[in-house]
């Protein structure tokens, strides 16, 4: 079971959480896919992306308050993942990209150098466009990297430090994913967003979705599919 922080992406709260974001990227994020796009007619937010901001604030404002929710709110998917018996896993960055490692905490009295470490029974993981993140000391924080609009370099760089890289594909989901794509070959991430038991050594790809499907940043990748007959 896949809980999901979302937290408002780039700088739209007045802090920024994407520390390597790129205008494709802005502009093809999750953030408005879904609900969270939906608008009434003449407006340009809604409750998803004003509690998104409101989050977002706290989280930098008002530290200790967002850390104790955060904390209520996985214990809460704990028991209720419990319940009907499934395992629970935590994404912390739904539309944001934040180094959760680096944020310590007291809760109860005792001092904890991050979330990771509160919960050490519990499977986090995230997609980010941050180079040299210090997780390798954290067993249960899976990172994939993700490629954008001109961060090439930074993909050569990560592929060099073993991670896997998420790709956003610009092709329809009913046509299959290309077999390699930057000489890795292609695990389909769409079957299932469990990124912590994909393959390693792999391009993840994803088909794009809301505003991605406009794409033309190079944010999207439009791979060459060659399809067999039948
Ligand atoms: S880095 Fe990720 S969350 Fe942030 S704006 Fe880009 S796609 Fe959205």
């Amino acid at each position: 079971m896949t809980y999901i922080l979302h937290l408002a992406p780039a700088s739209l709260s007045g802090y920024n959480t994407c520390a390597k974001a790129t205008d494709g990227c802005k502009m093809a994020c999750l953030n408005t896919a879904g609900r969270g796009g939906m608008f009434k007619k003449g407006e340009n937010t809604n409750v998803i992306q004003k509690a998104r901001i409101r989050k977002t604030k706290m989280f930098f404002e008002n530290r200790e308050t967002f850390m104790a929710l955060l904390i209520k709110d996985i214990e809460l998917a704990i028991k209720q993942s419990a319940k009907i018996n499934m395992i629970p896993v935590i994404r912390l960055n739904g539309t944001s990209d934040i180094a959760w490692e680096k944020y310590g905490f007291s809760y109860n009295g005792m001092e904890y150098n991050n979330i990771f470490e509160l919960f050490p029974e519990i499977q986090f993981y995230d997609y980010t466009k941050i180079l040299g993140r210090k997780i390798t000391a954290i067993n249960n924080y899976s990172l994939t990297f993700s490629a954008a609009d001109g961060n090439d370099n930074d993909v050569t760089k990560a592929i060099m430090q073993g991670y896997n890289i998420a790709t956003v594909f610009g092709i329809k989901k009913t046509l299959p994913m290309p077999e390699t794509y930057n000489g890795l070959p292609v695990f389909n991430g769409d079957e299932s967003d469990l990124r912590f038991l994909d393959p390693k050594g792999v391009v993840v790809g994803l088909y794009a979705k809301g505003p991605a499907k406009k794409d033309t940043s190079g944010f999207v990748k439009y791979p060459t599919i060659m399809l067999q007959a039948a």
